[in-house]
């Protein structure tokens, strides 16, 4: 019953990369609202962005118009040292769950860093470098995102400064050697080396940190340090757009070989890979040229999409960086200390929280354990030993194909495996140990993060 008459592992050559970059914003109707500056509560311009960020990605953060972006050629050379990436068709996965389901996964763990974010990572690296500026500095969770930059400014010899959560610094030792060993310093967040930082450690003594705090310190270091700029891995309009080349390379693979997804699946952070794999599909959605059903899933302890406000709220904890509208939970909300699984980010990409604000895509907010026994049951067939983030989409994508099996359905199913969890074993350890819990916010807890967003007339 289930001759595709396709590959277990759908390559393109290496001539069929895509050469363009897809602005999934020129085809929206209502376009994300732009970044504000807190003060004056005006769209940022670009000037007032020039002291942050690269003056091209800021181009590209502002253009709302332009469809296709060509890929420069550095770019695209660097990209071939791991790209294309693979789609694989979860032939063993499917027969595992006995679903009549097709199941397709595009694999972006085939490089060093282990994660997707290297394809903008080498993006920003690429256009700092040609500006002319010494570094650029960031912030890093789990670390996958200061492996990645670390990796690009190694290639393009630039200085790179990375504030990695103390919690994940203290945790996950060897992501930092890795960053490490490819030339980055690393500094555990919240340091005593921005006044951020020491604010923020005397504000809450003993805090092991978050995203947004590691977000502040990375600013506040390159604004104040002259010729570096800050360069962010996750949520921005421009990381989206690096991003497309997975949905680029996944809608040029279905082409190829007349795959038709029903449904396409990713777990959703800040927003970047989500949005990257969707984005040309979703421009075929919004151009009236084919109909797709697209899933964001989010962890039940960070679950900015179903439970959290359309409002403009801090894109950081300390409040440093421009604010944004997004499907938020509050930027002092920091997810419970036993979350390991990722996604931690208290906001989610303003594209994609107004393509879910108009009804184009669909949020599920899953448990940690039942993410955990579904990246279990995905490395048991599948062989690939997945990141707690990606998990999140393989937990819908067998939810999906498991109702296929209860209605016979054979539904196409794409999901982006973001990732492989080599430096997540604390976690999987406490899984296989029995020691897993799921903590779901309370409404009360929820509240708290909701108090904080700032009052706008907007
Ligand atoms: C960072 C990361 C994510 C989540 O970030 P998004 O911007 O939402 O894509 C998911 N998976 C992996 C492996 C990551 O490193």
């Amino acid at each position: 019953m289930k001759d595709l008459n396709v590959p277990y592992k759908i390559y393109l050559e290496e001539k069929e990369i895509p050469t363009a970059w897809y602005n999934v914003r020129a085809d929206m109707v209502n376009k994300p609202a732009p970044l504000i500056h807190p003060g004056t509560l005006q769209p940022l311009s670009f000037e007032d962005m020039q002291p942050i960020f690269c003056d091209e990605l800021i181009r590209q953060e502002l253009d709302d118009t332009t469809q296709m972006i060509p890929i420069p050629d550095e770019v695209l050379q660097f990209y071939k040292m791991y790209r294309p990436s693979p789609l694989i068709h979860a032939v063993f996965l499917e027969r595992a769950l006995d679903t009549p389901a097709h199941i397709f996964y595009k694999f972006e763990g085939n490089n060093t860093s282990g994660s997707h974010k290297l394809n903008s990572a080498i993006a920003q690296a690429y256009y700092a470098k040609k500006q002319g500026l010494k570094g650029v500095t960031t912030e890093t969770g789990a670390g996958q995102w200061g492996t990645a930059l670390s990796m690009a400014c190694a290639f393009f010899k630039l200085d790179c400064k990375v504030y990695m959560v103390k919690v994940s610094y203290e945790q996950k030792p060897f992501r930092r050697e890795v960053m490490r060993t490819y030339g980055a310093s690393v500094t555990p967040s919240p340091s005593m080396d921005t006044n951020i930082g020491r604010k923020i450690n005397e504000e809450y003594p003993g805090t092991t940190g978050s995203l947004g705090c590691a977000i502040s310190e990375a600013v506040e270091a390159a604004t104040s340090t002259p010729g570096y700029r800050y360069e962010l891995g996750s949520v921005l309009n421009q990381v989206l757009l690096h991003q497309s080349i997975i949905g680029q390379e996944t809608l040029a693979a279905c082409k190829k070989y007349g795959i038709r997804p029903d449904i396409i699946i990713g777990c959703a952070g800040g927003g970047s890979n989500l949005g990257g794999l969707i984005s040309p599909f979703m421009g075929e959605k919004l151009r009236g040229e084919a109909d797709y059903r697209f899933i964001a899933v989010e962890p039940a302890s960070c679950p900015s999409f179903t439970r959290g406000r359309f409002v403009y709220d801090f894109c950081d904890t300390g409040k440093v960086c421009p604010m944004a509208k997004m499907y938020t939970l509050g930027h002092g909300f920091i997810p419970s200390a036993n979350h390991a699984g990722g996604l931690r980010y208290h906001g989610m990409s303003p594209i994609l929280s107004q393509l879910y604000a108009d009804g184009y895509i669909e949020a599920r907010a899953v448990e940690q354990t039942s993410v955990f026994a579904a990246a279990t049951t995905f490395a048991r067939t599948e062989g690939i030993l997945p990141a707690p983030e990606s998990s999140h989409a393989i937990r819908v994508a067998i939810d999906e194909a498991l109702r296929c099996k209860e209605t016979g359905e054979e539904k196409t199913i794409i999901f982006g495996l973001t990732g492989t969890g080599y430096f997540d074993m604390t976690a999987y350890e406490n899984y296989n140990n029995g020691n897993m819990t799921d903590y779901i916010p309370t409404d009360e807890d929820l509240e708290k993060g909701f108090a904080g967003i700032p009052n706008l007339p907007l």
